[in-house]
């Protein structure tokens, strides 16, 4: 683009008001086991066995979300939080439903279920309700222990419908942008990654995205969005890779905090999903680690050792 073009460019973006927020596609469970199933395809490790397991757990999320959606079994709690509308009270105040969207989740994926699977499954059925819930508070605030790890994958799965369904309820005046912009403004997540807009009046645009609740805000590519320093930024990428996944994302590293964030541009990989993407890329992580960078943002399914 010729510097003329892009200052046209920039001109037209002032006259047109930059959306904060994207409340949740209603397919995007969907969205996202086509592009896991996508991802999948190109894996040849034994990876491709978790994206293709992962590819049929948002099936089952997305029938879940229909349902429920269509039924209007949720109502919204009065918000105990000054920032964002959204919080732990979502899940509080829906035990009887959150213990039958695990019930309903296992009974859509039960004969897709390894015998560990099965295993998991059967501690997490056994629960008391009440301890049911208190798990899920403390998947919620990322606090579930090494023990409870195995459970991570299929609360986190819960949560998301659950948070997903409730931010499709909220209006855009209720959602205002936090002090620290990587954390979610509807839920307070902190952000799985981002995407850069590859067309129209948004292009070149970052939009952060929340791994619960998957919503999508705004925010101003030149700061880091960890500690909002401008000073150095880097992009790092790997290089000639022919893998989609790869082709796509880069990490946005921030020499004043040693963190980084991984972000997707929508012109290279037009479906990419900061979740799907993200754990079809962690080689650029293993490359970033060893350069002592921080990784920051949280994939709901990634399971750390
Ligand atoms: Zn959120
Ligand atoms: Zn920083």
């Amino acid at each position: 683009m010729h510097l003329q073009d892009a200052r046209i460019n920039n001109q037209q973006k002032e006259f047109f008001e930059i959306p904060f927020w994207f409340q949740p596609d209603d397919h995007m469970f969907n969205l996202r086991a086509d592009r896991f199933e996508q991802l999948a395809a190109e894996e040849t490790s034994d990876w491709h066995k978790y994206l293709t397991f992962l590819a049929n757990l948002c099936r089952a999320q997305q029938i879940l979300f229909d349902r429920h959606n269509n039924q209007q079994a949720l109502t919204l709690p009065q918000t105990d939080h000054e920032e964002r509308p959204l919080s732990t009270l979502l899940i509080t105040s829906h035990s009887p439903l959150i213990n039958h969207l695990f019930n309903e989740l296992y009974t859509l994926l039960e004969q897709q279920l390894s015998p560990t699977a099965i295993q998991v499954w059967r501690e997490l059925r056994q629960l008391e309700q009440q301890e049911l819930i208190q798990l899920c508070v403390k998947a919620f605030n990322q606090q579930i222990n090494l023990a409870q790890q195995d459970y991570t994958v299929w609360i986190n799965a819960v949560l998301q419908i659950i948070y997903t369904l409730a931010a499709k309820k909220l209006a855009k005046e209720q959602i205002k942008p936090i002090a620290n912009i990587g954390y979610c403004p509807c839920c307070g997540t902190d952000a799985v990654g981002s995407v850069i807009i590859g067309r129209g009046n948004l292009e070149g645009l970052r939009y952060l995205q929340c791994g619960i609740c998957n919503s999508r805000w705004h925010s101003i590519r030149a700061h880091c969005s960890f500690c909002d320093s401008s000073h150095n930024l880097t992009i790092q990428n790997i290089e000639h890779t022919s893998e989609a996944a790869l082709a796509g994302a880069e990490a946005e590293c921030c020499p004043n905090c040693q963190s980084y964030r991984k972000r997707y541009r929508l012109a290279k990989q037009q479906y990419a999903d900061p979740i799907a993407d993200d754990l079809a890329s962690l080689a650029l992580d293993i490359m970033l680690s060893e350069e002592q960078w921080r990784r920051g943002g949280a994939n709901p399914f990634l399971i750390m050792t």
